[in-house]
């Protein structure tokens, strides 16, 4: 069956990672046709908009996309495309794997657990406004449908994957209503999956114990600003950005993504790491039920981190983009 998959090269790095990833995604054999779209940035320029319609038409339409990041202009009037896309898509469930990789140096080898952020609220509805000047306030939504759905993803991922157990970090001791109404949702969701241990931590002591003992995590579920930093942190707990990859789930449409920005530091050097963009592609060809493409890929990757012989220059090599490329397509043939 041939998939049509929305592509949208993004920014900064987006371009060069993204055309890696294709050419790896077709040597697998995969029939995919890409409908093309360009987002972020450089759509302001084409559409004067951060977020051209097509671009939501097409990902409506073919339920699927595959994303590179897109960056958001600075300055007033813009809010940001990424979680601009995930409102207008209603993709309410980020879910990032945070699985250490073969032979790659990083503190905790052995480590493997989910990030599972809500999508759409809390202080990134981006209800701000200045009270009187000096004096601004930004609104911080939490709701029971929200946090309910949330947790029914978590834990029916939980089921549908064989894991353990069940973690909400959040801060209800202070924040009594808001992350209390999250953590409440939470458990009431729990007792319908008595097979899944849950429990939840304080979202400070939460990063102190990842840093310090990860491995007591299975899959961890949080509101939105706490899941965007957490999961960045949980990256480097496996050795860097370049390899957490990532899903933004939606009951119409699902889109896949690298957990890390545009590194405009980087971009247009050839030296990107492709890997966290790779993996969500594996992620993407599981989701759409291209179950041995997505093993042929990931089997790929591994043994060329087995190898350990070509690596990006983040994991201390001197490989480009294309040469890692290369390298797993090789690993395909
Ligand atoms: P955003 O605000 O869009 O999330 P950010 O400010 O968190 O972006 P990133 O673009 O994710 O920043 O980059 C953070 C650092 O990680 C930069 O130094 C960048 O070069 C590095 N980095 C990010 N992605 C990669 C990658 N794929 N390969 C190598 N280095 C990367």
């Amino acid at each position: 069956m041939k998939h049509t998959i929305t592509l949208i090269p993004g920014d900064g790095i987006g371009p060069e990672i993204i055309a890696a990833t294709v050419r790896t995604i077709e040597a697998t054999g995969v029939e995919i046709e890409w409908e093309t779209q360009i987002g972020g940035a450089q759509a302001l320029e084409k559409f004067g908009s951060t977020l051209p319609e097509s671009l939501i038409e097409s990902i409506t339409k073919n339920k699927v996309a595959l994303k590179g990041p897109m960056t958001t202009p600075v300055g007033k009037g813009f809010t940001s495309v990424n979680v601009g896309l995930r409102k207008a898509l209603d993709l309410y469930a980020n879910v990032r794997p945070i699985k250490a990789l073969p032979n790659v140096p990083c503190r905790y080898p052995e480590l493997d657990l989910v990030v599972m952020r809500e999508n759409t609220e809390s202080l990134y509805a981006g209800l701000e406004h200045v009270v009187v000047p000096g004096v601004v306030e930004s609104l911080k939504i939490i709701t029971e449908k929200a946090s309910t759905r949330i947790a029914e993803y978590a834990f029916q991922y939980a089921k549908d994957n064989d894991r353990k157990k069940a973690t909400a970090m959040h801060k209800a001791n202070i924040m009594k209503l808001s992350d209390g109404l999250f953590l409440e949702c939470f458990y009431k969701v729990a007792e319908k999956y008595p097979e899944i241990e849950a429990d939840d931590k304080i979202i400070d002591n939460a990063c102190m114990q990842l840093v310090m003992r990860p491995s007591q995590f299975d899959i961890v579920v949080m509101e939105n600003l706490y899941g965007d930093i957490v999961s960045d942190l949980c990256a480097g707990l496996i050795g860097g950005l370049g390899l957490a990859p990532g899903a933004n789930i939606g009951e119409k449409a699902a889109t896949f993504e690298a957990v890390h920005g545009s590194a405009p530091d980087i971009a247009g050097q050839g030296i990107a790491n492709p890997t966290a963009i790779m993996l969500s592609a594996v992620m993407m060809l599981r989701h759409i039920k291209e179950f041995e493409s997505a093993t042929k890929m990931e089997d790929a990757m591994m043994e060329v981190f087995k190898d350990g012989e070509v690596r990006t220059r983040d994991l201390g090599g001197a490989a480009t983009t294309a040469d890692f490329a290369n390298a797993v397509i090789d690993k395909l043939k």
